[in-house]
């Protein structure tokens, strides 16, 4: 067996979709498992809608995933060029071998006649598709259509009568009847080649051995299936991926929020997180872990059992997992990755030093699902506590029978002190639980709101040392005087 070859093959028409970026996985990580290569294509043919910075975005993206490719562009490789827009010359050879082999010919229809044909033969019940009326014209035929001023596409010559069984690694068989597809054009009017053509020319000259792609291109295949036929090749494996949808069950698009990596990566999601969802789509663990390095992925996934039914996106899950890898980040990068909203926020981070930034985001990450929350969940170290009081607090000290003597009790017992560390805020709690007869949550929370205005946040003991004294004592006096 010749080893794996896989492809990812995008357009550079926009940003890195998040279904490209499943797309991308699914072909790195079967390289992967497989000891195989994995090629990067860019089909840029499309010379109109392909911009140089959506190349640009799509390869920050698929790094910033660390969907690294092993050949391709940027990187070179023995089968290149990777860019079709270096290749066109490659494609105009072919379909010229094609026309000599009497697997391709000429066409001279205009596109109106086209579809003028096209509704007659609809109207009369006919099927809709070209009539291959070019199929069968002489040299002087073609010649007096040329002298008309009519420049010619090239078809490829499809026999009527064949069912294109494909074989679908995920799908398994499906085949297509005959008469699914006439003949298609290869190569337009002014030399460039078709989606198709390219296509299946770069999967052949890269020695593609598994095309693994977004179903939507299931209905493509017979096309291509038949186009290595007509170029004396076998084709290779093909693996159509299911979609990934909205969670009304319409393909996923802009109005269900982000969709492209690039979003993803500003509202803040790691791209451990974005990858660890994106593997879940269609695989399970056999444990049942939603959380995994993807290097499990890698060893565990196979194939042939990924999910065909569509994928649903599920961005309460996805929040979920990546509030978990923050939790799990390493305390030097959390804070790398936290500092840059924190400076744009407005706060004055000025006013602590060094080290208690950096508990201050230590203190954050349990209650953080993206990047962006570690502003709100800071505000209570930088805002007054009445611009960001919560209406519940309010609430709860109002109807709380003992709050106001607790938190009278805390200001005194912080006056008793220079300082306030770690260990002192158990401490504080035996004496005010005291003084006040009052225990547990109870006692808390008074406490809480009166330091952050917040009925959930970062624990006492990390909350307290880092605001110190002062602070502690200024928002009490303040949230007393608010009653
Ligand atoms: N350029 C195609 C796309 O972006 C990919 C086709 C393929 O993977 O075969 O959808
Ligand atoms: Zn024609």
């Amino acid at each position: 067996m010749p080893s794996i070859r896989v492809r990812f093959a995008p357009s550079p028409t926009g940003h890195l979709h998040i279904g490209g970026a499943r797309t991308a996985l699914i072909n790195w990580a079967f390289a992967r498992q497989q000891g195989g290569t994995f090629v990067l294509r860019i089909e840029d043919t499309d010379v109109e809608r392909s911009t140089e910075a959506s190349f640009e975005s799509i390869i920050t993206s698929l790094r910033w995933l660390g969907l690294e490719w092993d050949e391709g562009a940027e990187k070179g490789g023995s089968y290149g060029p990777y860019r079709q827009s270096e290749c066109f010359h490659l494609y105009k050879s072919e379909a010229e071998r094609l026309l000599k082999n009497g697997n391709a010919y000429y066409c001279y229809c205009l596109p109106e006649e086209l579809e003028e044909r096209r509704k007659l033969a609809l109207k009369e019940g006919r099927p809709p598709g070209y009539d291959r009326r070019c199929r069968s014209l002489s040299i002087s035929q073609q010649e007096s259509l040329s002298r008309e001023g009519r420049k010619p596409v090239v078809r490829l010559l499809v026999s009527e009568s064949q069912t294109i069984v494909v074989d679908d690694v995920v799908r398994g068989r499906v085949s297509f009847g005959p008469g699914i597809i006439s003949d298609f054009i290869i190569l337009r009017t002014d030399g460039t080649p078709t989606f198709h053509f390219a296509n299946v020319i770069d999967d052949l000259r890269m020695r593609i051995t598994h095309v693994v792609r977004g179903e939507d291109h299931l209905s493509n295949t017979p096309r291509h299936v038949v186009l290595y036929k007509a170029l004396g090749a076998e084709p290779p494996r093909f693996a159509h991926l299911s979609l990934i949808m909205g969670p009304d069950g319409a393909r996923l698009s802009k109005r269900h929020g982000a969709t492209s990596v690039e979003e993803f990566r500003e509202n803040g999601y790691l791209p451990e997180a974005l990858l660890n969802w994106l593997a879940l789509l269609g695989f399970a663990t056999p444990d049942g872990q939603d959380v995994f390095p993807i290097s499990d992925f890698v060893k565990r996934f196979d194939l042939s059992a990924l999910g065909k039914s569509a994928a649903i996106f599920d961005r309460g899950k996805l929040d979920w997992i990546n509030g978990t890898y923050i939790r799990n980040t390493p305390a030097a990068k959390l804070r790398e990755l936290c500092m840059p909203y924190l400076l744009k926020s407005g706060y004055d981070v000025s006013e602590y030093s060094d080290d208690a930034l950096g508990e201050i985001i230590e203190s954050l990450r349990g209650n953080m699902a993206v990047l962006p929350d570690c502003v709100a969940q800071a505000a209570p170290y930088f805002k007054p506590i009445e611009t960001i009081i919560e209406p519940e607090a309010r609430e709860y000290l109002k109807s709380s029978q003992s709050a106001r003597s607790v938190i009278s009790g805390f200001v005194e017992e912080i006056k008793k002190r220079d300082t306030i560390c770690a260990t002192d805020v158990p401490l504080i709690g035996k004496a005010l639980q005291k003084a006040t007869g009052v225990k547990g949550k109870d006692l808390y929370m008074p406490i809480r709101i009166a330091v952050s205005g917040r009925l959930h946040g970062p624990e006492l003991a990390k909350m307290l040392p880092i605001l110190g004294k002062a602070r502690c004592l200024s928002r009490v006096e303040e949230v007393l005087a608010m009653q």
